[in-house]
């Protein structure tokens, strides 16, 4: 029996709730402390609170095209750690127990991420660096292929993970780092998950079946995946969850040739998005969900928001304040209380736990 919008609210509220995916090390890096309300975006301390997001995997994301990326991540990921050790409820994840530590105590879970494998530059002994400094998930690529990795959208050139990029993978299980395929190409998924044998996620994507855009995985990918022990964190961005938007989305974009390097830019970008673009009701989000757990079976699908990395959401959430509206629409589809308590975080934590745990 499916929960009621009460119950629902509840099970959201007492369950443990972990996103694959956020941005808000971008607003740290900007100088905001979200341990405080901010103004805009879609998270901070007070506002994960109220949405009841217990924590998730925090990325450390540097703009490629600034250069010494290796220097700026460990940068970002000195910056999220010094941040998460000094704010009261907050705890940074090192190792498994971290999460449940956090859980008993009641405050926000942070797993550091790196989205990029760029940011190693092509040294596999930075990984060990980063994994040092902090981060315990490594994102392969992000929106172009890396030297030893093929990036969704893009050309494929290496033909999925070259002989280096097979190293990496193994390289981040054996420190006991999370292994994220999400902007990476089909084939290097595929690879990835091959070379891992297990603690692979994809941290923000969709089902392509639903909405055929690279950047959502294919039903092959997604069994693979969950036949791996791993978990599709669902992506909340519209331009991947649907297709009419995700092509207006690239027209405003290519109109607009948006220089998104400053702040004031980037919010600039982000409004006239907002503004200009109808996005998709929360319905379709179900759709992605109810794909991929259809697909995966329900332990293999979770929250991968991009909550503060995307301009705009599904109608009907206005931040991280409304994310238990999405378990009442998927309790409204009929999912069991079994059901909703792995998707919103028991599956993601289990896949981290066993992440952590090193190969
Ligand atoms: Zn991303």
């Amino acid at each position: 029996m499916s929960p009621t919008a009460l119950d629902a609210r509840t099970l959201h509220r007492s369950g443990l709730v972990l996103d694959g995916h956020n941005d808000l090390a971008l607003r740290l890096l900007e100088g905001d402390d979200p341990a405080h309300r901010l103004e805009g975006g879609h998270l901070d301390l007070p506002r994960m609170r109220e949405g009841g997001l217990d924590g998730g995997i925090f990325a450390v994301w540097v703009d490629p095209g600034l250069g010494e990326p290796l220097r700026r991540t460990l940068a970002g990921l000195e910056r999220l750690r010094g941040w998460a050790d000094r704010t009261a409820g907050v705890r940074r994840v090192e190792r498994g127990a971290d999460l449940d530590a956090a859980r008993t105590a009641g405050e926000v879970a942070v797993v550091p991420g790196v989205e990029g494998g760029y940011g190693i530059e092509d040294d596999l002994s930075a990984l060990d660096r980063m994994y040092d400094a902090g981060a315990r998930c490594l994102t392969l690529t992000w929106m172009r292929p890396t030297d030893w990795a093929d990036a969704a959208g893009p050309e494929p050139v290496h033909g999925g993970l070259t002989r280096f990029g097979r190293k990496v993978v193994e390289r981040a299980r054996t420190l006991g780092m999370a292994v994220d395929v999400s902007h990476a190409s089909d084939r290097a998924a595929e690879a990835a998950i091959e070379v891992a044998g297990g603690g692979v996620l994809a941290s923000h994507s969709g089902a392509r079946a639903v909405a055929d855009h690279p950047r959502n995985l294919p039903d092959e990918l997604i069994e693979a995946l969950a036949a791996s022990g791993g978990v599709v964190g669902v992506v909340f961005f519209p331009a991947y969850l649907d297709e009419a938007y995700g092509r207006a989305f690239g027209a405003l974009k290519a109109e607009i040739g948006a220089d998104l390097s400053t702040r004031a830019q980037r919010r600039a970008f982000d409004r006239t998005v907002r503004d200009r673009l109808e996005v998709p009701p929360l319905s379709r989000l179900v759709e992605h969900v109810e794909r991929v757990r259809r697909v995966a079976g329900p332990g293999g699908v979770a929250l991968g928001s991009d909550f503060d990395g995307v301009p705009a959401l599904p109608r009907g959430l206005r931040d991280v304040r409304d994310l238990p509206e999405l378990t009442v629409a998927l309790a409204g589809a009929g999912w069991s209380a079994t059901d909703l308590t792995a998707f919103l975080g028991e599956n993601l934590r289990r896949v981290l736990v066993e992440a952590l745990e090193g190969a």
